[in-house]
Formats: C-alpha cells, structure tokens, sequence
C-alpha cells in the first residue's frame, strides 16, 4: 500500500499542490503551522530522507529551494524555515516553514485552520510565484 503522499501525487487524494516537475510535488501542509506551511516532497516513496540517492537528494533541496523563494514572495516573513521530521508519514518530506522567529517553527505549537477558499488562494500564489521563477533559479543541470 503507498503511503499518503504517494495517493497525493497519485491523485487519488485531494492537496493543495503549489509546485510539480516530474521528480518532485509541493503542497501545503494540512496542519499547518504557519500560513503557507508547505511540504516538499520526492515522488520516488522512501522513508527515511537520508535513504534518498546523493542524486535524488540534492535534486530535492534544489526543487524546495525554488518553492522557497515562491513561497517567501507570496508569506511575507523573514526567512523560510526548513525542517525534516517524518515521523508520522513515512515518505521523505521536507517542511518549507515561513517564520519571523524560532518558535514558529516548533512542532509543538498549536496547529493553524484556514478554509478551503483560504488554502486555494494561497496555493494558487505561490503556483504562480513559483512559476514565475523557475526560468532562472540556478539548477543542478
Ligand atoms: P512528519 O512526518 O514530518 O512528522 O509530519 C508529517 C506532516 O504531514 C504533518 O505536518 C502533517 O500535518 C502533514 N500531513 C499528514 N497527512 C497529510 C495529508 O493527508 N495531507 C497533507 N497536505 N498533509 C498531511
């Protein structure tokens, strides 16, 4: 059976998917802890991040870094917090977290609701924002 993320990239459950390539997807984290909290993640089903290929794991902080930048035009914050934890789905992900100091990005704050309208307008920026900046953010290649 595929874990949650893979039924995500697999469309057979709903997410707000701000960013895709053929390697990658980002979407925004159901629980968030900060409005844009997304969730970057490789298409290939690993568990453990650090079991990733060198190859597929530089790839994978290259495509968050892009989501990043859209994301840090669109939440305005001083930095995008990064975070890997995984210890509740077990498919690598990495946390894009905007945050204006440390303990936005404790995992043990209250988690945050928006609506569905709210989650589709903000996923619908950051699309665009990260579309608008994949021309020319630096890649592997
Ligand atoms: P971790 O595995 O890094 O400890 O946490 C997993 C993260 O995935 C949590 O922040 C949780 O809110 C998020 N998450 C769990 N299930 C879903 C889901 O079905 N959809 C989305 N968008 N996020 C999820």
């Amino acid at each position: 059976m595929g874990s949650i993320f893979s039924k995500i990239i697999n469309r057979e459950l709903p997410a707000y998917i701000v960013a895709e390539d053929e390697q990658h997807i980002a979407f925004l984290d159901i629980n968030p802890l900060a409005e844009g909290h997304t969730l970057v993640i490789p298409k290939v089903e690993i568990d453990y991040i650090y079991d990733l290929e060198n190859q597929t794991l530089a790839q994978l902080h290259v495509f968050a870094k892009k989501v990043a930048i859209a994301l840090k035009k669109i939440v305005p914050c001083k930095r995008i917090g990064v975070a890997v934890a995984g210890l509740e789905v077990p498919h690598a992900h990495i946390h894009l977290i905007p945050m204006n100091q440390i303990a936005d990005i404790s995992f043990s704050r209250p988690k945050l609701n928006f609506t569905k309208a709210q989650y589709e307008k903000m996923a619908g920026q950051i699309t665009e924002a990260f579309r608008a900046g994949t021309n020319h953010t630096t890649t592997l290649s």
